[in-house]
């Protein structure tokens, strides 16, 4: 880290910034050949700022993956970055780009884990019964993570079955309700994420014998993404290749602060569009997307006309969930307000 960058760091009293450019001097220090993910995104802007401002050598090595369904914003923004920092960043292929994937094994549908547990239920020919664990593991005896996560129980040969709330379909209030009574006539499947995200990026640490891979997840973003980590630093079992995520502790006013401090700017999809976040067009894991469909629609008409023709199953289905956990809510309003009616003669 150059003298300048260290006192603009000190100057601003920001100790998260401060000790967050520290480390990652240490740990860039202590790697030949580190890569780093940039995804165009605001957590990335800041990893792609902060790792530029200590690499001196210039050993970093930054790539991102076109999954097949990118913003025209994020990649002008890619270019964008480049010149600003006269870096490179190399443009990996999908290993099969998200299109193909949802056409050969299904769409998403609500999270990464739920679409995983559907699809491997819809491989067994799963019937969507509402039966006991004990019941359905006769019926399907190679299907048990799933049947447990439908039944909300698992079962150990020492303890027969037990109940149990985490990586259990009740996590979603009402889906089991829902799928029992609109079982999906569409196959479902979290495959997109493995072939067109996580096995190109496996591939380029291969391809680079790339020591460690550093990332812009942040603790405070939430969700099963940043949920999977409890520091910032995870050294690799196999010894091959350490992940570090440089600004894992920054919350959004940390964040606020570097983009200050460093003049960051994002892309067009933040700055223009009124995007929350980027990466794939039209993802159904999106809390908001609704929200997002009306952007992408007035920005980016030919992705909206693609993610519609690609994710549409997805959207329709999440929206009829929605509408009958909305039904089921109120239903549920009305039977309180009876029995504390009923109490009260
Ligand atoms: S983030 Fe969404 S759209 Fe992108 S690969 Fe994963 S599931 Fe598919």
């Amino acid at each position: 880290m150059n003298d300048e960058i260290l006192k603009i760091t000190a100057d601003a009293e920001n100790y998260t910034i401060y000790t967050s450019m520290c480390k990652a001097q240490r740990i860039l220090m202590r790697s030949y050949d580190p890569i780093c993910s940039i995804s165009g995104g605001s957590d990335s802007d800041l990893v792609l700022d902060l790792i530029h401002n200590i690499d001196e050598d210039g050993k970093v090595t930054y790539y991102w993956i076109d999954t097949g369904l990118e913003y025209r914003a994020t990649k002008e923004h890619l270019d964008c970055l480049e010149q600003k920092y006269g870096i490179e960043i190399k443009r990996l292929k999908p290993d099969k780009p998200i299109p193909t994937c949802v056409k050969q094994y299904g769409v998403p549908f609500l999270s990464k884990y739920v679409s995983e547990q559907i699809m491997r239920l819809q491989k067994h020919h799963f019937q969507w019964e509402d039966e006991p664990l004990e019941v359905l593991l006769r019926k399907y005896p190679k299907c048990k993570t799933a049947l447990q996560w439908w039944c909300n129980a698992y079962y150990t040969p020492e303890n027969g079955i037990q109940q149990m709330s985490r990586y259990s379909i009740s996590r979603n209030k009402w889906l089991k309700e829902f799928i029992i009574a609109n079982p999906p006539d569409f196959p479902i499947s979290n495959k997109c994420c493995e072939y067109a995200k996580k096995k190109p990026a496996k591939r380029f640490i291969r391809e680079t014998d790339a020591d460690l891979e550093i990332t812009g997840i942040r603790k405070a973003e939430g969700g099963i993404r940043s949920a999977n980590y409890k520091t910032c630093f995870s050294e690799s079992k196999s010894k091959s290749c350490n992940t570090y995520r440089p600004i894992f502790w920054y919350t959004d006013g940390d964040k606020r602060d570097y983009e200050q401090m460093f003049d960051v700017t994002h892309s067009r999809c933040y700055t223009e569009y009124g995007l929350r976040r980027t990466g794939c067009v039209g993802c159904p894991f999106s809390k908001h997307i609704n929200e997002e469909l009306v952007i992408i629609k007035e920005h980016e008409p030919d992705l909206y006309k693609a993610a519609v023709n690609i994710f549409g199953k997805s959207y329709e289905y999440t929206a009829k969930y929605r509408a009958f956990v909305r039904e089921m809510k109120a239903r549920e309003k009305e039977n309180e307000k009876r029995q504390n009616a009923s109490g009260d003669q």
